[in-house]
């Protein structure tokens, strides 16, 4: 069987998670292995603070409590994303304002956020879907005429830029995904990567519990103690462990997930050429991570029957988010902001295959011949 995702691995994690229990003697968050992949991330990502959080759901949460966000406000984000992006704002009562999606790349339409802005509008949550970054330039010129955040949801954008800087460093706020999933992985986890100085300290207490610990480990305090309202969102030694045993080697990951992407798209092309599926488009000022290969079959009846084909051939090919505005909780704390062209009709046709660390060139071979055969019978 060919598994749709099997988590990153790499030899060194058994070592490092014996290093935290054995030599370090210190599991819970913020020693060695956090600090080593902290500072990896904030060089990777070139922004001011980066954190490592239990999820990238609870970075969103620190997020929107950092920015502020209460009863009453509203936040414009797409339709077609995980719910998370919503529920970290929902928690603090706001209401959801989504927008359409271009069908291009399935990011956010960057020309439907202006209609969408009302007098209790406070941020925009753009969502670099497959690790294409969204149209920032337009994105962050409107925030900044309508005075609002920008709160990045780059769960799946770590190692790409939009027109050369790394996605989740334009906003006030980027929160990156480290679950089982993604391109790098502790099994569950995120980061926090904040821009502006003034919001770094307030993380940290925010991050802890509500202590300046973070200050009292860098000598600044004599001592630490509760200053400010908190909870815990920092993750233990054992899981920054495992994913410092990725990160020390994340361009060899990246590399060897980019030729498997590339692989897909040259053995696939064909059959785009013969109009039977649509391939993913990337904007030539996009440098993309390679985290999702998906096909758009014509709709959603023969997703269905190419899906169980795969299936038929022991491949695990799946879909994902059924649309946020029409979902139970959608329609409670939300309302789609104008019309919903795209976001139904290309959610509906969207297939991802296969694609993680340990999956072969011949296993992408395979499943390109067998999405093939579907299409020759057909
Ligand atoms: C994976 C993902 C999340 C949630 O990440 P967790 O680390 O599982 O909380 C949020 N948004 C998007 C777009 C994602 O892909």
């Amino acid at each position: 069987m060919i598994d749709f995702n099997r988590p990153t691995y790499t030899p060194k994690a058994m070592e490092y998670i014996d290093d935290v229990i054995n030599v370090q003697l210190m599991m819970c968050g913020d020693g060695k292995y956090t600090k080593l992949c902290n500072k990896w991330l904030k060089d990777s990502c070139k922004v001011s603070s980066v954190m490592l959080t239990t999820s990238c759901t609870h970075a969103l949460e620190m997020t929107a409590l950092l920015s502020g966000i209460k009863e009453g406000d509203e936040v414009i984000m797409p339709s077609y994303t995980f719910c998370s992006t919503a529920d970290a704002f929902v928690l603090r009562g706001a209401k959801i304002v989504f927008v359409d999606i271009r069908p291009d790349t399935m990011n956010m339409d960057e020309s439907k956020i202006e209609e969408a802005i009302t007098p209790r509008t406070k941020a925009i949550v753009p969502v670099h879907y497959a690790g294409v970054g969204c149209e920032m330039d337009t994105i962050m010129d409107i925030a900044a005429r309508h005075s609002l955040y920008v709160i990045e949801d780059s769960a799946q954008g770590i190692m790409a830029s939009y027109k050369g800087k790394p996605l989740g460093s334009f906003g006030d706020f980027g929160c990156l995904s480290f679950h089982e999933t993604k391109n790098f992985t502790m099994g569950e986890g995120g980061a926090i990567l904040i821009r502006d100085g003034d919001n770094i300290l307030k993380a940290e207490v925010l991050r802890e519990k509500g202590t300046d610990r973070a200050r009292f480990f860098r000598g600044e305090v004599d001592k630490y103690t509760w200053v400010d309202k908190g909870s815990s969102y920092l993750p233990s030694e054992m899981n920054a462990a495992y994913l410092w045993a990725q990160l020390e080697q994340a361009r060899s990951i990246f590399d060897d997930r980019m030729r498997k992407w590339n692989l897909y798209y040259e053995l696939l092309s064909d059959l785009k050429q013969k109009g039977c599926i649509e391939l993913p488009f990337i904007p030539d000022y996009c440098s993309h991570n390679a985290h999702m290969f998906y096909i758009k079959t014509s709709d959603i009846n023969e997703r269905s029957k190419l899906i169980s084909f795969l299936y038929s051939k022991d491949i695990h090919a799946v879909f994902h988010y059924v649309p946020l505005h029409s979902s139970p909780a959608g329609l409670k704390y939300g309302r789609m902001a104008g019309e919903d062209k795209y976001t139904t009709k290309e959610s509906n046709r969207l297939l991802r295959l296969p694609l993680f660390h340990c999956l072969t060139l011949d296993e992408v071979e395979y499943v390109c011949d067998a999405v093939k055969e579907f299409y020759s019978r057909t």
